[in-house]
């Protein structure tokens, strides 16, 4: 009993990431799947906000970050150029999980991995809010 064997239009390359494979097969060969580009180093989500130019997509991710001085959380946006595999199809408004990878150009030194759906419902950043500390007060009783 041996397992059926895999086609060869569905085979992609195990990247070393939890992710699903992208179910077409594409010739880039700066994609992670089905080129020779590794992938190492940070991973995050983001938002896709243009996929004009051709295989490099822009991406922007919102963090919240700490300010000491007023107790409060600040909203830090970033915008990345990414290197967008075409066999990942992804489109403007999409979640996508980014990785890192060599320099592949000036400006690029990250990749799609991961097409994570719609990023309407899921604003990344929002699911990291803090919860507030009780007050001294309150502690008291
Ligand atoms: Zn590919």
């Amino acid at each position: 009993m041996s397992p059926p064997p895999k086609t060869s239009a569905r085979r992609a390359r195990d990247i070393g990431l939890d992710v699903r494979s992208p179910k077409e097969r594409c010739d880039d060969r700066h994609c992670p799947f089905h080129g020779h580009l590794s992938v190492r180093g940070q991973i995050f989500e983001a938002t896709v906000v243009s996929t004009a130019m051709q295989r490099t997509a822009v991406v922007e991710r919102t963090i919240l970050r700490r300010m000491p001085k007023y107790e409060r959380y600040a909203k830090r946006r970033r915008r990345y150029l990414v290197h967008d595999p075409p066999c990942l199809k992804v489109r403007v408004g999409r979640l996508v999980r980014v990785a890192e990878t060599r320099p592949l150009s000036k400006t690029v030194t990250f990749c799609i991995v991961e097409d994570l759906g719609d990023a309407a419902r899921r604003t990344s950043g929002e699911d990291v809010v803090p919860v507030p500390a009780p007050s001294p007060k309150e502690e008291a009783q």
